[in-house]
């Protein structure tokens, strides 16, 4: 822990839990935010005479660090994909200091052991904070509900099966009855498996164009639908992941407004990218791109807007990256035998920051939507900047140019579309507890 006070000085501070978008001084010490110093020209001559640290950050914005309610380590069991050291070192890279694990290993994460010994892990190689989520079904096998309570206990900030549905509409709505004993939502990956029957893409125009099996729109809807009534039914807490349709939003808007108790986080692909890109056409380059195959798919541009939208009007929550690294032999083979997977930590701000650029989002808004937002819904210590929080921060150069290029990737995931793209917003310095985990020059 770095103990003496430093001042991270001549930056635009925005932090939305606060409120602040202003120009501030931060002052760390101890691992924690000491003071926001909001008109800091006077005060800093005082502090740099005292020989307090400085560390220059004119004209970077100051932010949280991001908040990750989904991503995909990979440890134990896949360690050829990525790892908690590999993992987190993306994390602090794409500014992200508080990270949420996916329970689909091997082992599967099921039990308070299975929690602990990844808290281990991630304490003695990880650089970010990482919470761990826990299955809602043992070894995510739908059978028979996992110890949820006790690995709530042990540290687990919420349970799912991603990766797949719970079939058994019976498991689920009493997976959502517990949610109610543990406090911690359900993390719901809304699929109907019947109705995705194989499919590798979104099932539309592009799909029947390059004689692709579609995964039609409704498999997420009905489950959806489904999941929303036994929330309803049951009062239990449920979150839905990475929401890729129109008519999904369109339910949770509802479910919202009859009060009941569920949240929906999106991700930078879905907000970004169509099925157009399965044939090139966004990218410019040649169709069957396997890194352009994702679950669920990359949908139309209608429901690209009808995303967007919910960002903005509130119905959808949160950013989540659903970064899921892969080997290149994963992704070296047939669209249709590809793993489906985006790795995202490394490009979610930049990506991100093209709505921004499109006047879609504004600046503090993208950051509530990485930091407090996605916080509040697990309920975690972080992404916020006020008095005491722990010094988690992301000093970001929004206007900064640069071209993704996966040989420079710190996740073994080097499975992005986005190689060559050229993007704005560079995460310049990465903090966790006051200590730097990740810095780039200018
Ligand atoms: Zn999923």
């Amino acid at each position: 822990m770095v103990t003496e006070r430093a001042r991270l000085i001549g930056g635009r501070l925005v932090d939305p839990s606060e409120g602040l978008d202003e120009p501030a001084d931060l002052v760390i010490g101890c691992g924690r935010v000491l003071e926001v110093v909001r008109h800091p020209e006077r005060a800093r001559r005082q502090a740099i005479a005292s020989g307090e640290r400085t560390i220059d950050v004119r004209g970077m914005v100051i932010a949280p660090g991001f908040v990750d309610l989904h991503c995909h380590l990979r440890e134990p069991g896949f360690e050829d994909k990525e790892t908690i050291a590999t993992g987190t070192r993306a994390a602090a890279a794409g500014g992200f200091t508080s990270i949420c694990a996916m329970p689909n290993t091997n082992p599967t994460c099921d039990t308070a052991s299975d929690v602990e010994s990844l808290l281990t892990i991630a304490r003695r190689n990880g650089v970010v904070r990482v919470h761990p989520i826990g299955t809602i079904t043992r070894g995510e096998r739908g059978q028979e509900l996992s110890e949820m309570a006790d690995m709530a206990n042990a540290g687990a900030v919420a349970f799912s099966d991603d990766g797949q549905p719970v079939k058994n509409a019976r498991l689920m709505r009493n997976a959502l009855a517990y949610s109610r004993v543990t406090g911690r939502p359900i993390v719901d990956h809304a699929e109907d498996p019947d109705l995705v029957d194989g499919g590798v893409m979104h099932d539309g125009r592009v799909a029947s164009i390059l004689g692709l099996r579609g995964v039609p729109a409704e498999a997420e809807e009905v489950q959806v639908a489904r999941d929303v009534a036994l929330a309803r039914a049951t009062g239990g807490r449920l979150h839905l992941a990475h929401v890729s349709t129109a008519a999904a939003v369109d339910l949770v808007r509802l479910a919202k407004s009859h009060g009941i108790g569920v949240t929906a986080e999106v991700t930078p692909h879905h907000l970004l990218m169509t099925d157009d890109w399965v044939a090139g056409n966004g990218s410019g380059r040649p169709p069957f791109n396997t890194n352009c195959r994702v679950n669920p798919p990359l949908r139309t541009d209608a429901d690209r807007a009808a995303l967007i939208e919910g960002l903005i009007d509130g119905t959808i929550d949160c950013i989540a990256t659903d970064h899921a690294p892969h080997t290149t032999l994963d992704k070296d083979c047939e669209f249709d035998q590809a793993a489906p997977g985006i790795s995202g930590l490394e490009t979610a701000f930049s990506f991100l920051m093209r709505l921004v650029e499109a006047r879609q989002l504004d600046l503090p808004t993208l950051i509530r939507l990485l930091t407090v937002a996605p916080a509040a819904i697990f309920g975690l210590d972080a992404g916020s900047l006020r008095v005491g929080s722990p010094a988690d921060i992301a000093v970001l150069d929004p206007t900064a140019e640069w071209t993704v290029d996966i040989r420079k990737f710190h996740s073994k995931g080097k499975n992005t579309p986005l190689h060559g793209e050229r993007l704005h917003g560079v995460v310049r310095m990465t903090l966790v507890g006051g200590e730097l985990v990740h810095e780039v020059g200018g």
